[in-house]
This record gives C-alpha cells, structure tokens and sequence, in this order.
C-alpha cells in the first residue's frame, strides 16, 4: 500500500502523463482532419477579387490602386481615368534592391506613389532607402511612359527601353535562347526574353512567390503578336521553362476579357467592372502553346 506521498505523486504523474498525451494526439487528430500543405514553398500572398481603378471610382488615389500582395510584393494598377490602357505596374522588394516593373501609361504621377511605397516599406523594416531597378516587360508606349521621372528618384537606375540596354543589364549574351538570372537579395528573378508581342519583350519568373510576369506577352485579353514565329518560340521557351517549377499565378500587364467567356471589354474601354480576373495559370500558358501549334 502507498503512502499518502506517494498516491500524491502517482495521481500528479498521471495528469501529466494524460496532459502530455493529449498534447501528442491532439496535432496528429488535428492535422488528420485538415491537413496543412506546406504551400509547395513559395511565399504566398493574396490577390484582390476586383479591382477598384477599374471601375468609375478610385477612392484611395485617381490615378493608381496599390495593392499589397504581400509586404514585398506591390501591385499598382493604373486607373482607366488616367489611361484607358489600365496596365498593371509590379513592385517587388529584395533584401538589397526593389525592382519595378513597368512605369505605367500616358501622363500620371506614377515617381510619387512608386516613391510612397518604397518610403512606407523601408520605414517598415527600419531603412533609409532601398535602390530601385526599373526594368520594362517591353517597350510599347503605355508600359514606359513614367520613366522619366523614375530618373528623378534616389537611388534609381532606369533600364533604357531598347533590346540592347535590356540584354546589356541583365547580362544576356545569346539573345533570345539565354535565361539570366538578377537577384535583389535574397530574391532571385529568372529574366526569360520572350519577343514577339515586341522585340525587347522578357519574362520574369520571381521563385519567392512563384509569379511569372508576362507582360503582354499572355494576360487575360487579346494577345497582339508583331512576329509570330518569335512569338511561337517564346510562348514555347516559357512552357519549357515552367516545366519543373511552381507556378502560382501567371500576372500580365492588361485585363480587356469580361467575366462572361469569349466576350472582352472594346479598346478604348476606361470602367470594366465586369472584367476578368487578372491572375492566369499554367493551364493557360499550355492552351496558348497548343494554340500557336
Ligand atoms: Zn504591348
Ligand atoms: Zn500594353
């Protein structure tokens, strides 16, 4: 018979023992009833349902939404008030560098709000400043038109918009066939030229997020082709590229398709508040190789 100590320690070890149990049973219970993918590895972020500047209204700024997809990924999208073109501008922060995709069309204030944002982030993580890259998905008029006032920004190195800068930059010795790769911290960006749609077009594959840009090169809308057998090879260039990596949205620089199949929004069209989503996938990305086949 134990003594009373003893019966103590038995009944307190015993708790224990049922707590510890409970604590190893519970997370194997748990995650059989929802399991938990680990997201394949990329960063994740969210994407908006609509988009605000492309309606009648843009509440927050007449000229740009800016959306966060996450607190190193920014997606500008400008209003159909400033152009009816509405591109879509890609910000993307490194440890080292942030590197800005696009500068938007027609006349804005694109410098300022781009400045904003980079001010909001490096006060967040405690910097004065990050230097800023602008590159371009190519070189058509309404994905350039802010560039000379990205000049006017601190610590900033605008890629001039021709196909000799652009290969100049990123170190791209055989043109077109050649992928480079330009870190900005780590955050290492695959750059893929891909012309067709224009002859300085590129491609760029950010792995933290699993985002391939395409620029207007593939976006939800209609995809304008000024040399078709460039443009076969490259949409096949980036098939053979995404064949062993995560690809978790494929973002161009428009949207003209309507939410309702094979119907898309007019040029000239500034309100599309039934318009398409802007994310694609790479089932659309195989659709457009088996199309040009
Ligand atoms: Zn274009
Ligand atoms: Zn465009």
């Amino acid at each position: 018979m134990p003594s009373q100590k003893q019966i103590r320690l038995l009944h307190t070890c015993g708790r224990w023992i049922f707590v510890v149990a409970a604590l190893l049973v519970l997370p194997a219970l748990v995650g059989a009833q929802a399991p938990q993918p680990d997201g394949a590895g990329v960063r994740r972020g969210v994407l908006p349902d609509r988009w605000k500047a492309s309606g009648p209204e843009c509440p927050a700024n007449p000229e740009f939404q800016v959306h966060e997809y996450n607190e190193d990924l920014y997606i500008l999208r400008e209003s159909g008030r400033s152009n009816y073109e509405k591109p879509f501008l890609y910000l993307l922060f490194g440890k080292d560098k942030a590197l800005l995709l696009d500068t938007g069309a027609g006349k804005t204030d694109v410098a300022h709000v781009v400045k904003r944002v980079i001010d909001s982030w490096a006060s967040r993580n405690k910097r004065d400043g990050v230097p800023l890259i602008v590159a371009h998905t190519h070189t058509h008029g309404d994905h350039i038109a802010g560039d000379e006032q990205l000049k006017l920004l601190p610590q900033t190195t605008v890629i001039a918009p021709n196909p000799g800068a652009v290969e100049a930059f990123f170190e791209i010795k055989n043109w077109p066939n050649e992928i480079a790769k330009y870190d900005l911290g780590n955050r290492v960006l695959d750059v893929i030229p891909i012309p067709g749609h224009e002859a300085s077009s590129i491609a760029i594959y950010d792995r933290q997020t699993g985002i391939l840009f395409t620029g207007d090169t593939l976006y939800p809308g209609r995809l304008y082709v000024s040399d078709g057998p460039a443009f076969i090879a490259s949409v096949r260039r980036l098939v053979e590229f995404t064949n062993d990596k995560i690809v978790a949205h494929i973002l161009g620089n428009h949207i003209e398709q309507t939410r309702t199949p094979y119907l898309d929004y007019p040029i000239g069209t500034v309100h599309q508040p039934e318009e398409h989503e802007l994310a694609l996938g790479r089932a659309q990305l195989l659709e457009l190789d088996d199309a040009l086949a």
